[in-house]
């Protein structure tokens, strides 16, 4: 595929390769973006900010309206993409291109209720007499930094806020998975003004730094690992961000909660396509008096689940994204091992496999837990009792979602209460999301929310405006 600048196909020629990780062929290659092609992005971008401005609201929402109709009909086509180059089973790429549609037309209905608000301005000493209101305005260039895992529906999360919120902007996918995104560009493309939709391909670090240095871009909207969101962080300067980072998510099961369905959500929770989630469940936290019935069961739902070829609609677990990630997951795992833990059941390789794991013995200074792996493993680590298991899961750098099987409202309450993190379920594993919620974590699980409502609101800034009437 190509880059898409100023409604021009744009390739180059040094290309990279995106493989297939289940069998390593070749999908496509991507164009290889340098500095000027960097600030040729930019340029469309910045000249373009005046064909949104023009543009009414009723405008905006029929021509996201229209793009999501066009998503709808490319539903099987991008899917298919999407499990070619990461690897995600295909009834997940199937419900991503559900969630998108679904995004997609959130953001629509938001464009129409971009609110200002009236201020009671002569409440203040010397106010009276004077007139004020807000009104949102646009920020200007939006650029959007997306990761590998969902390629789709993380650019969405982005984009579609940003042109509801009337900016223009540039879309930098992943290397590894970069295609289903740019089909995604090239159809919001169709629907809006030459120039304000742009797409970048290449060197991440080349790419982000040009973007996040340039006092062109007014916004960075990222969503990917600590380490790069704090790089960014410290780089961009008084440009507004959003970072929506990695996650190391506990779920909690204590003794009274219904095993049979907590475990039913774990195994989701932990293994959607193979841990490779920010919001998956990276830690089960097991209360004592219940954790010899909990294993048994999670290791007998572990053991039905089908690893195969991700094309196929009956296979749950497909491959990593790729060799190297396969290599961090084994080495963690061996890790935990050396260290105490016991395999219950996985933790085989094969190519870019990792079979699905339930660990325990599992101790909370283990490289396994105390950092984000994304992979299909469920360590679980044992409580004494509710107070131990609040104080485990809040042990982390990271506070992404959290989530609590219990059947006793006060455990309940003292859980969402204690928790630190962005969301917390009670009766839901940590991996829940619905794209209109308010979505973002606390500690280095990042700034800001995602959820369009909330975009929207983080795509605009807010001018004041006065009139004497006196
Ligand atoms: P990553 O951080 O390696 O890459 C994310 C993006 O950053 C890519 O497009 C990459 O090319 C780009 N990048 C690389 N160097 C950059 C630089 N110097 N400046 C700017 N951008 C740069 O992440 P990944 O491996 O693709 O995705 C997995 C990570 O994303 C995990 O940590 C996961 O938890 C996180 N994630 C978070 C959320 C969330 O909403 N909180 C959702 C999905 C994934």
């Amino acid at each position: 595929m190509e880059m898409l600048i100023n409604s021009k196909h744009i390739s180059t020629e040094e290309r990279m390769e995106v493989t297939n990780p289940y069998d390593n062929s070749i999908v496509d290659t991507i164009p290889v973006a340098d500095e000027k092609i960097v600030h040729d992005a930019i340029k469309s971008a910045k000249n373009s900010k005046n064909k949104m401005t023009n543009l009414s609201s009723r405008e905006i929402y029929y021509r996201l309206t229209e793009a999501c109709t066009e998503l709808k009909e490319q539903k099987e086509d991008i899917a298919k993409i999407i499990t070619k180059e990461t690897g995600k089973p295909i009834n997940g790429s199937l419900y991503e291109l559900d969630r998108s549609i679904e995004t997609l037309m959130f953001a629509a209905e938001e464009s129409k209720r971009v609110y200002g608000e009236n201020v009671p301005i002569d409440a203040g000493l010397g106010g009276e007499g004077v007139m004020a209101f807000t009104k949102k305005i646009p920020l200007g260039v939006v650029a959007a930094i997306t990761p590998f895992n969902y390629p789709v529906n993380l650019a969405i999360h982005k984009l579609a806020p940003a042109l509801a919120a009337r900016n223009t902007v540039i879309l930098k996918p992943s290397k590894e998975a970069p295609l289903s995104g740019l089909m995604l560009a090239e159809i919001l493309a169709n629907h809006f003004p030459e120039g304000v939709i742009n797409t970048l391909t290449g060197s991440g670090k080349l790419i982000g730094d040009l973007l996040v240095t340039n006092d062109d871009i007014n916004k960075i909207s990222f969503t990917g690992s600590v380490p790069i969101g704090t790089h960014i962080a410290k780089n961009a300067g008084m440009k507004k961000l959003t970072l929506e980072l990695g996650g190391n998510d506990p779920t909690i099961v204590l003794k009274d909660a219904d095993i049979e369905k907590a475990v039913s959500d774990i195994v989701n929770g932990a293994y959607l396509f193979s841990g490779q989630v920010c919001m998956g469940v990276k830690r089960v936290i097991v209360e004592r008096d219940i954790i010899d019935e909990f294993t048994e069961n999670l290791v007998k739902q572990t053991g039905k689940l089908k690893v195969g070829n991700p094309m196929n609609k009956d296979t749950d677990i497909g491959p990593l994204i790729n060799t190297k990630a396969v290599e961090y997951v084994n080495e963690v795992v061996n890790d935990a091992v050396s260290n105490g833990a016991n395999v219950e059941i996985g933790a085989k390789v094969k190519n870019n496999f990792y079979w699905p794991t339930v660990l325990t013995g599992i101790k909370e200074d283990m490289k396994i837990v105390s950092n984000e792996t994304f992979g299909p493993i469920a360590p679980i680590i044992e409580a004494q009792d509710i107070d131990e298991a609040i104080n485990i899961a809040n042990n982390s750098k990271y506070g992404l979602n959290a989530g609590v099987f219990t059947e006793n409202i006060h455990s309940a309450l003292k859980c969402v209460n204690s928790i630190e993190s962005g969301s917390v379920f009670v009766n839901k594993a940590s991996t829940f999301r619905t794209d209109n919620m308010p979505f973002g974590g606390f500690k280095n699980s990042g700034m800001g929310k995602e959820g369009i409502k909330y975009a929207v609101e983080d795509m605009c800034k807010t001018k004041l405006i006065g009139f004497n009437l006196n």
